[in-house]
């Protein structure tokens, strides 16, 4: 059973989901805030929202932690390069929002087109002003998204249902998705002269600080509306304003800004311009998604799945389908590992039929398998590569280049210091997972239970012997896989086991003069 604190208020949807998993949640007090990290030993995850910092020292007072669920979508407040060198997975809510964000770009684009919010004040003051309010549609004009993302999309596809032309500009804009949107990519030149309105959705970096300036502000269409419903800092505050001012901009919807809490007030209180205080994401709908996609996470991750919306895990989330890859390469990497005692010094995984968005996440599942043999549970897909690195461990990862004998296959190759491990496998039908050749013999077992490895001389008897020492020994066989190459006296095998042998048992067995090698491993569950 698991134990999950939460420290920061979380929507009681997303507390019921964590407790119908039969985890014991507890509930942080106030009171108890500034014991956590007393109490957080005991926890196997820990849950905040922004009002608990999870520092690099709270992190290592939880001995037992394995994940951090932030309960929204920043995560300045948790130290991630220490959670991730610790191997805890630090997962976060990113979608949790969009639509909400989303609409409020409508309500600021609407707002704007129809004075909603200037008339409404002035119907408020106690005036009836019908010619001063007079606003434009949304149909058949031209909407410039920058930043096609989750959300941008969103926009675009709304927007097409009010008619509207739209145009995208964004670096990494996969050109398929536009189309299929009938939406035109286009460069920031071509998309700032011809759109009615501006919307920008992307994140604040490097590139996208100040990506409205001043000049490219200048280079809008007379009388277009200018919207913010992303990041504060994508857009010049001052020429914005300079540009509102001299009417060229006909007005603005704002919902970030470079600074928050805004002390600023000049830009806002224009009278073009229709401002909220950050509140794309506030909807009673986004509070319960957080939440329940929090608590989610939280629990998928617990459960070891790689299906999930990690901050630190060093790729994104993969498919349930894809997760056995990964799972047939960790065992792999184990059993390769296993059999050069855990010295491994590089690795290498060579892809056949794999599609190459997985490479890099089956090569970290090979380096957690190879590395657990020496380091244990602490190794996880979070700090594989991290600790691979610290040790010296290089990663190689390549497409197969001759002619397949699979359709899909994941050779790992395993190099110790006193020589190399080669084993193959491949996924059948729908989660049947297979060793399909192992140190060059076509040895085909499932990677899976209490495995035993042998190397043995290829003479009559030796199967008998080696089940009646077994037995002896209250050992029971559930199947023994044989491989020989022709010609050669050596053989191998791989007995699945009822229970694993002790080191005793192991020691007696390679006394026998027909058996070269003897190594067992437990691989647990079938994948
Ligand atoms: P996303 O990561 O799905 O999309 C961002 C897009 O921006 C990506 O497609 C990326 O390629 C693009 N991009 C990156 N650099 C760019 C550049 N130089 N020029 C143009 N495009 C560039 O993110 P999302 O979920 O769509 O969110 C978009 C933004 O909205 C984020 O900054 C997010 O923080 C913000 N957001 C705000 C609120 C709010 O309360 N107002 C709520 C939710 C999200």
């Amino acid at each position: 059973m698991y134990r999950i604190l939460i420290s920061d208020p979380l929507h009681p949807s997303g507390i019921s989901l964590l407790r119908e998993s039969g985890a014991q949640v507890d509930v942080l007090s106030a009171e108890d805030k500034p014991r956590l990290a007393e109490l957080l030993p005991k926890y196997d995850a820990l849950v905040v929202r922004s009002g608990t910092t999870v520092t690099a020292e709270l992190l290592a007072a939880g001995e037992r932690l394995r994940v951090v669920g932030r309960a929204g979508i920043g995560v300045d407040n948790v130290d991630v390069k220490a959670a991730t060198e610790r191997g805890i997975l630090v997962v976060n809510a990113p979608t949790a929002n969009m639509m909400s964000a989303t609409e409020h770009t409508f309500a600021l684009m609407l707002s704007l087109a129809r004075r909603v919010a200037a008339a409404d004040a002035s119907l408020k003051s106690g005036a009836w002003d019908r010619k001063k309010f007079v606003g434009s549609e949304l149909q058949g004009k031209t909407l410039g998204i920058l930043g096609f993302g989750r959300i941008g999309q969103r926009v675009a596809a709304r927007a097409r249902a009010f008619e509207m032309t739209v145009m995208a500009y964004d670096p990494f804009l996969d050109e398929e998705v536009a189309r299929r949107q009938e939406v035109e990519p286009a460069s920031l030149e071509e998309l700032l002269p011809r759109a009615d309105v501006v919307t920008l959705h992307t994140p604040l970096t490097e590139g996208t600080k100040n990506l409205l300036n001043a000049q490219r502000l200048e280079s809008l269409k007379a009388g277009a509306l200018v919207i913010n419903c992303g990041r504060g800092g994508t857009l010049d505050e001052k020429a914005l304003l300079a540009g509102l001012q001299s009417g060229h901009i006909a007005g603005a919807g704002l919902d970030v800004f470079s600074k928050e809490p805004l002390t600023d007030f000049e830009l806002v209180r224009h009278p073009n311009v229709v401002a909220t205080p950050h509140i794309g994401a506030q909807t009673k709908e986004a509070q319960l998604r957080i939440a329940k996609d929090t608590a989610e996470m939280l629990l998928k991750a617990l459960d070891g799945s790689m299906a999930v919306t990690a901050v630190n895990l060093p790729f994104r989330s993969v498919s349930a389908q894809a997760e056995l890859q990964l799972s047939l390469g960790e065992r792999l990497g184990r059993l390769a590992s296993v059999l050069l005692d855990g010295q491994v010094r590089r690795v290498e995984v060579d892809f056949t039929g794999v599609d190459a968005s997985l490479h890099r996440p089956i090569g970290v599942a090979v380096l957690k398998g190879a590395l657990t043999p020496a380091i244990g549970e602490a190794v996880n897909y979070v700090n594989a590569e991290h600790l691979a690195a610290s040790r010296g461990i290089s990663l190689a990862r390549a497409e197969h280049q001759g002619i397949p004998d699979y359709s899909q296959l994941l050779q790992v190759r395993l190099e110790g210091p006193e020589g190399s491990i080669e084993l193959a496998g491949t996924i059948l039908g729908a989660r049947d997972a297979r060793v399909v050749s192992y140190r060059g013999y076509p040895l085909e077992f499932r990677p899976e239970g209490r495995l035993m490895l042998l190397r043995n001389d290829d003479v009559p008897g030796v199967v008998g012997k080696l089940g009646t020492f077994l037995g002896e020994n209250g050992i029971n066989i559930g199947n023994i896989h044989l491989a020989r190459r022709k010609g050669e006296r050596d053989a191998v095998a791989a007995l699945l086991l009822d229970s694993l042998p002790s080191s005793a048992v192991v020691e007696d067995l390679l006394a026998f003069p027909e058996v070269a090698e003897a190594k067992v491993v437990d691989l647990g569950d079938r994948i």
